[in-house]
């Protein structure tokens, strides 16, 4: 693995990192997302349950989702809020976040972060071409 497998903020090792959606750098490790994760909101949704299968209708209301903490998959709820009885739709692995500290995508308030995993070429492999047991390595990472 890359000797620069770091945290670009606290310089943490040996734990996951995420990486911006478009870019190498920076790199943000777990505790510095949790303190920088940017607000966003989701659409309400009113389940019914139609034929034993919960529907989601979408109320037009916004609602701010609360603060969340990567779980030792890497995983945080989804951005799409609760379903029916208050748990996430689904978990997922990009988060979004507000890094200040680098003014050259700062303009950004929100930015999509993904797992950051090297191609042992100096890049990394985009999301959806990660080999199976470079993803299972990630996963295996500390979270924090
Ligand atoms: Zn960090």
């Amino acid at each position: 693995m890359e000797k620069t497998y770091e945290c670009s903020i606290c310089k943490r090792k040996n734990v996951k990192l995420w990486r911006p959606y478009m870019d190498t750098k920076p790199l943000i490790c777990a505790v510095c997302a949790e303190e920088r994760q940017s607000l966003e909101m989701y659409d309400e949704r009113a389940w019914k349950k139609v034929s034993g299968i919960y529907k989601g209708k979408l109320t037009g209301t916004k609602l701010p989702l609360p603060k969340w903490k990567i779980n030792e998959e890497g995983n945080i709820p989804s951005y799409k809020g609760p379903g029916p009885y208050g748990e996430p739709i689904e978990m997922i692995d990009n988060i979004r976040v507000n890094i200040e500290e680098f003014p050259n995508i700062a303009s950004l308030k929100s930015i999509c972060m993904v797992p950051a995993i090297a191609d042992g070429e100096g890049c990394f492999y985009a999301d959806n071409f990660v080999p199976e047991q470079l993803k299972k390595w990630w996963r295996e990472l500390p979270t924090r």
